[in-house]
């Protein structure tokens, strides 16, 4: 037979046709996570060394439990459901314990997730007392026939579903409920992302699929049941396994509008532009241009990572490796 070098034009061709078709049926992807917890006005001077590391390793270890279950062969779905849930019993976040006050001082928890292997989806918006509102909408997409439940029906479904509640003061935190009473006393609803903190995850798992998921306590402030894009599938959250994940964060109403989440992976997956292009793209494109501010983490099926964000900074980190979760939260390291 005859003997072909590694370097020979005809492998380099195979071993690049092979890399863009991207992992197959049986062949295993190297496992990949990415996580953020909100953009907004997060400023160095506003930010103490101890605060900084707190959320340092808040987000290293939501990525370590995320990782680890990828690093088994576990899927997608369960290391970003174990990384949010981290996230949600952390205080220093937006969701679950931690979670921002509504303007009659209770909290209203939002949350979605996406298999990007099936295309199945759960979300809930405005339930109250559920300890990991992600779970929640994990149930639904596992064990309803619906996608969407919002409010006490939401609450009635977790109930049957044996879920886990916990009391109001699960979710107390002083500095939300300060900049509630903020807010009242100057007797202004929330009308903009008065707070960051929301949290999400995108997971590349060695199968080669990928998901994502977001959750939330939505605006400070808000009123008459409002709802973020965070629960909305095609805004805050989507999967695709021939495109990409992404989760999103900021002003929630631009995301809906703009179908932020969705419009990512259409442009990945039916435009053929890196999830670099695409996320920069509509990020520093249609949100910047129509006044809205945010960002997203975006994972593609080779593992290859996005977080454009137009804000002073995202609370963020990616895991590739063992022992090697890298966070960041402001623009410039
Ligand atoms: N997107 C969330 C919302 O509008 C808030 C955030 O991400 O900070 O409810």
């Amino acid at each position: 037979m005859p003997r072909i070098a590694p370097s020979s034009p005809l492998i380099r061709w195979i071993v690049a046709m092979l890399a863009a078709l991207g992992p197959m049926a049986g062949q295993s992807s190297e496992p990949v996570i990415a996580i953020h917890g909100g953009a907004g006005t997060i400023l160095r001077e506003n930010m103490t060394p101890a605060l900084e590391a707190e959320y340092h390793a808040a987000l290293g270890s939501a990525l370590e439990a995320g990782y680890g279950r990828l690093a088994r062969g576990e899927p997608a779905l369960d290391a970003i459901t174990a990384a949010i849930t981290l996230l949600e019993d952390s205080p220093l976040f937006n969701a679950g314990r931690g979670a921002v006050y509504t303007w009659e001082g209770s909290h209203e928890l939002d949350a979605s997730i996406m298999d990007g292997a099936t295309g199945r989806a759960g979300a809930v918006g405005g339930v109250r007392g559920v300890r990991n509102p992600i779970v929640l909408a994990r149930r639904v997409m596992d064990a309803s026939p619906h996608v969407f439940l919002a409010g006490p029906g939401a609450e009635d479904f977790a109930r049957e579903q044996d879920i886990v509640f916990a009391p109001d003061a699960w979710f107390h935190t002083d500095r939300r409920r300060e900049q509630w009473q903020a807010l009242r006393k100057r007797n202004q609803a929330a009308s903009g992302p008065m707070l960051i903190g929301t949290v999400g995850a995108v997971a590349l798992d060695t199968a080669g699929n990928l998901a994502a998921g977001t959750s939330t306590g939505g605006m400070t402030g808000k009123r008459w049941g409002r709802l973020g894009d965070s629960p909305v599938i095609g805004a805050g959250t989507w999967a695709r396994n021939d495109g990409c994940a992404v989760s999103a964060t900021g002003h929630g109403e631009y995301f809906i509008r703009l179908g932020i989440a969705h419009e990512i992976c259409a442009r990945v997956r039916i435009g053929g532009e890196s999830v670099e292009a695409a996320a920069s793209g509509v990020i520093h494109g249609a949100l910047e241009e129509t006044g809205g501010t945010g960002g997203v983490i975006v994972l593609d099926p080779d593992g290859r990572v996005a977080m454009p964000f137009n804000t002073q900074g995202m609370y963020r980190g990616v895991m590739r490796a063992a022992g090697e979760a890298r966070t960041a939260i402001y623009a410039e390291p």
